[in-house]
């Protein structure tokens, strides 16, 4: 089975093949089940959303390595505004989303560029959260 799938590594469109763990993670036994689709011309591959109803829907486009240790880092951070509870998950997709004009998905990130600067929306907005919780801390440990 293949689809047309945008591939960060060839910059284009290419036919992405559905594979399974036990190809693109050899060492990966407890991966060996899952799909993902793989670009032949390059090597790289995306994950699926193998938890939902369509489970061989693609994550997104195909990243290269770089593009998914930026991807990482990003979903770190910003799961971290979210479970920390100053914003709402939500909050934090649509005020990602204002900033650069259109609906924000990381899987959607093409290119390092793109990383870098969404990298940066989220850091402001984690440190206005955090400072913003300094600030209440620290009132509240003043009246006490
Ligand atoms: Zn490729």
């Amino acid at each position: 089975m293949t689809s047309s799938l945008y591939c960060c590594g060839c910059r284009a469109d290419v036919s992405a093949r559905l594979v399974d763990g036990r190809e693109v993670y050899p060492h990966r036994s407890d991966l060996a089940d899952l799909p993902f689709w793989k670009c032949d011309a390059c090597g790289n591959f995306v994950g699926c959303h193998h938890k939902s109803a369509e489970r061989t829907r693609p994550l997104g486009c195909i990243p290269t390595p770089d593009l998914k240790r930026a991807r990482r880092e990003i979903h770190r951070l910003l799961d971290s505004i979210w479970t920390e509870g100053w914003m709402s998950r939500r909050e934090v997709y649509s005020a990602i989303s204002d900033d650069i004009g259109h609906e924000y998905h990381t899987g959607d990130l093409r290119s390092l560029d793109e990383a870098r600067k969404v990298w940066l929306i989220v850091n402001d907005l984690a440190q206005q959260c955090s400072s913003a919780e300094d600030t209440r801390s620290r009132s509240r440990s003043q009246r006490t």
